[in-house]
């Protein structure tokens, strides 16, 4: 009589045909995934009853989840202000980023006023789409330091994944979890907290399905990591293992929901330029950083002129690129900006040597001239403002290798020649005015 497959739900009837899932137990019963979920509510509510589980607001109509305070809503504008404190120049991005994080704590908060709603039965208003974010831009530029710094200003988790070790690591889908798990880690796997999170996905451009291109496996792989990340960029509940790596079935995985996560991607995508210059019949060809010497679009003018399409060509599938509706493209950084970057924002580079002098009781300066010859050196490697921190410590080495040695009160003095290595950081130690009494 009884098959030992179930047919139907043995809780709500519903046939298997109809259920999403069926769970198959012993002698023919099953369970479909709706029945599962309510008995999950039945349980948390228990749960809470029994005082083993934290109260949700409205025990009658539980939310599923325990509800988090609203996010503290930012200003664009003083995002803004905040974001010229750390970062040079980017003045669309600035903007750009500013909107789309405020607009997208926005709609946070408006879920969580829905969510509870629609516990009390009230119907759903408009729902708000997700906007993710592309940031187009060349190397050392400031993609990830302006994400970096909109996430410390709003108190949520942040994590940096790089696209390019997931197309590495295989193409079927199980390793994009792991960018979660980052941020989960940055959350002190604090769920709620890590699904309010921002994620910044470097390399974008490298994960492009390259039709052209001689390797035929590395084309796959980009653009199965793009389907996968896809469902991530969303919104998906996302099966996290807890130790990394790859899932394995035994394991207990970390339930995360993506929804209400923030992604911003990043890329240089180097030729894009090209390609837009080409369609528009411009000639202006190449990034500054770019190895030609070629004229450049600026980012303006990239802006204006870019289509999906272009991005198409790039090897970007169409549906990861409709997730990503906001876009800006960062200019690349001059000789100006790099000296600015140098010394004006609040942890400039030179401002925490200089803070490392002062801890060991010395005084480091740098001649205007130095900042120069440090940004036209950071220019020749070509790789943005991220050059200059290892340049200045080329500079610094031998001096700070021996600044414990060096009598307290000293100045040393960095001069062009110092960054060219054509003389040594020059110092001054101070004279010892008391000892000259015995002479
Ligand atoms: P990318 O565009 O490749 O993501 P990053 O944001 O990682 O570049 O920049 C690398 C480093 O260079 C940053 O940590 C920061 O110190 C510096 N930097 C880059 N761009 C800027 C900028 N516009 N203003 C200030 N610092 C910058």
């Amino acid at each position: 009589m009884a098959s030992d497959r179930a047919e139907t739900c043995s809780f709500c009837g519903k046939p298997a045909a109809n259920a999403g899932k069926l769970i198959a137990g012993p002698g023919g019963v099953g369970i479909c995934d709706a029945c599962v979920s309510t008995c999950g509510r039945l349980l948390e509510r228990e749960k809470i009853k029994e005082g083993k589980a934290p109260a949700a607001p409205n025990l009658q109509e539980a939310p599923a989840k325990p509800s988090l305070a609203p996010v503290k809503l930012i200003a664009p504008t003083q995002l803004r202000v905040e974001l010229d404190n750390y970062v040079i120049g980017q003045d669309h991005a600035k903007k750009v980023l500013s909107v789309a994080v405020h607009n997208h704590y926005k709609r946070v908060n408006d879920r969580l006023n829905q969510r509870d709603a629609k516990a009390e039965h009230v119907l759903p208003e408009i729902e708000l789409d997700k906007s993710n974010v592309l940031l187009i831009g060349p190397t050392g530029t400031g993609k990830t330091l302006l994400a970096k710094t909109l996430a410390r200003m709003l108190d949520v988790p942040f994590a940096i994944a790089d696209a390019t070790t997931l197309t590495e690591a295989g193409y079927v889908g199980d390793d994009v979890e792991n960018v979660i798990l980052r941020l989960l880690q940055a959350a002190d796997m604090n769920i709620e907290r890590a699904e309010r999170g921002i994620i910044f996905i470097d390399e974008i451009d490298k994960i492009g399905r390259k039709s052209d291109s001689a390797s035929i496996t590395r084309d796959v792989s980009g653009e199965g990591v793009q389907q996968a990340l896809l469902k991530l960029l969303e919104g998906t509940i996302c099966n996290v293992p807890p130790a990394g790596g790859r899932k394995h079935p035994e394991q207990q995985c970390i339930r995360v929901d993506t929804s209400d996560i923030l992604f911003i991607c990043g890329g240089a995508f180097v030729g894009l330029d090209r390609l837009i210059a080409k369609r528009s019949g411009s000639k202006s060809l190449g990034f500054v950083n770019a190895p030609t010497n070629q004229p450049t679009l600026s980012a303006e003018d990239m802006l204006k002129g870019l289509q999906p399409e272009d991005l198409f060509s790039f090897g970007m599938i169409p549906e990861f690129i409709g997730r990503l509706p906001v876009i800006s493209v960062l200019e690349p950084l001059d000789r100006s900006a790099l000296i600015r970057i140098l010394s004006e924002p609040k942890n400039a580079a030179t401002k925490q040597y200089q803070k490392l002098f002062a801890l060991s009781g010395a005084t480091l300066e740098f001649t205007p001239t130095a900042l120069e010859a440090i940004a036209d050196k950071a220019l020749a490697l070509g790789t943005g403002a991220r050059g200059l921190r290892s340049i200045l410590e080329g500079v610094l080495l031998e001096t700070m290798y021996n600044l414990p040695n060096a009598v307290p009160g000293s100045k040393f003095t960095v001069t062009p020649e110092a960054v060219q290595g054509q003389a040594p950081i020059s110092v001054h130690a101070p004279t010892p005015s008391k000892s000259r009494k015995g002479a």
